[in-house]
């Protein structure tokens, strides 16, 4: 579905994906219980007011709930984007999406999307039917990013908070106030209506992967296999084994503190990498990556993803290995 309200210049096309910016509930005070990904791009415009009369293009591409994101819609999603900033009117392109995988999207399209200018993703932590749902003014707040003059590269504002795409990641279940940059913090403010510059805007270097097998990342069915296995107290290296013969070419694990990684999960990771699967470790911790050369407990038998959290790693070891073929 499209539709264009208003007229260009400085267009914005909003790409809806679902997520619970576009939920409902059965009654106003639900802000947890409800149905993720129910409205159109085009009722999430309809609910801002402000909106009204702004050039404006809404698309809806999916209707996830984005615990369910899927390397197939990710594909879709930067090729539309593609298409749409690649149009001398546009000004930029706003993502409408879940806030669970917010950060990979993120993470994905801030290593694959050449972005001259902005792609602003937004999300909401209360669905459209409650008594006062965060979806609409994070919508206004992207779109007002994405025509800012200057702006570039993959962003992400909620509560009146940018954050780069490389940095973002969820800390809290149903707060309204659940992302953070890390430690990296935030890159921008929207007050009223205006963006306030913290930092420069982050350089978005980008993966080899989308420079030199532009065929293979646009082809989600071949894309090598990776996983995240967790190092845990009583932690099995049969998990490991077992990621092995279901096909994963990479391995991801989540250590402890600074990256450090169960005995276990170690003797198997060392059987896994003998046969030939790439294995990383980073931190399950949510701030503070893994600080390289600094490794205890014997974890230094895996190369680290330095400061990437393990849902990072796991896109960068898939860039790694499609771009190596
Ligand atoms: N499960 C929802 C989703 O990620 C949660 C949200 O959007 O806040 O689509």
């Amino acid at each position: 579905m499209q539709s264009t309200i208003g007229s260009p210049p400085g267009v914005v096309v909003i790409l809806g994906t679902g997520g619970t910016i576009a939920g409902t509930a059965a009654s106003a005070a639900r802000h947890v219980g409800y149905q993720p990904g129910v409205l159109g791009a085009d009722a999430l415009v309809a609910a801002v007011p402000a909106l009204q009369g702004w050039p404006v293009e809404a698309e809806t591409l999916a209707r996830l709930d984005s615990c369910d994101m899927d390397h197939a819609t990710w594909a879709a999603l930067a090729a539309r984007a593609r298409q749409h900033l690649a149009r001398p009117e546009v000004a930029g392109v706003v993502v409408t999406h879940g806030t669970d995988t917010l950060e990979e999207t993120a993470y994905f399209l801030h290593r694959t999307l050449a972005a001259a200018k902005p792609l602003v993703l937004t999300a909401a932590m209360r669905p459209a039917t409650a008594l006062s749902p965060d979806g609409p003014q994070n919508l206004f707040d992207a779109v007002t990013l994405a025509r800012e003059p200057g702006v570039r590269g993959v962003l992400a504002v909620l509560g009146g908070v940018v954050h780069a795409g490389c940095s973002l990641r969820k800390l809290h279940g149903y707060r309204v106030d659940a992302f953070s940059s890390g430690d990296a913090g935030p890159v921008a403010l929207l007050e009223d209506g205006r963006v306030r510059l913290l930092r420069a805007w982050p350089d978005a270097p980008l993966h080899p992967a989308a420079l030199h097998a532009a065929d293979r990342l646009s082809d989600p069915a071949g894309w090598p296999v990776v996983d995240i296995v967790t190092s845990h107290a009583g932690a099995r290296g049969a998990v490991i084994d077992a990621l092995m013969a279901a096909g994963a070419s990479g391995i991801v694990v989540a250590g402890t503190g600074n990256g450090s990684v169960h005995a276990e999960l170690r003797l198997a990771a060392r059987r896994a990498i003998a046969s030939g699967v790439r294995v990383w470790r980073a931190s399950r911790c949510p701030m503070g990556g893994v600080v390289i050369g600094s490794d205890g407990g014997g974890a230094d038998v895996l190369p680290t993803a330095g400061e990437l959290t393990p849902v990072q790693a796991r896109i960068e070891l898939l860039l790694d290995l499609l771009a190596a073929g």
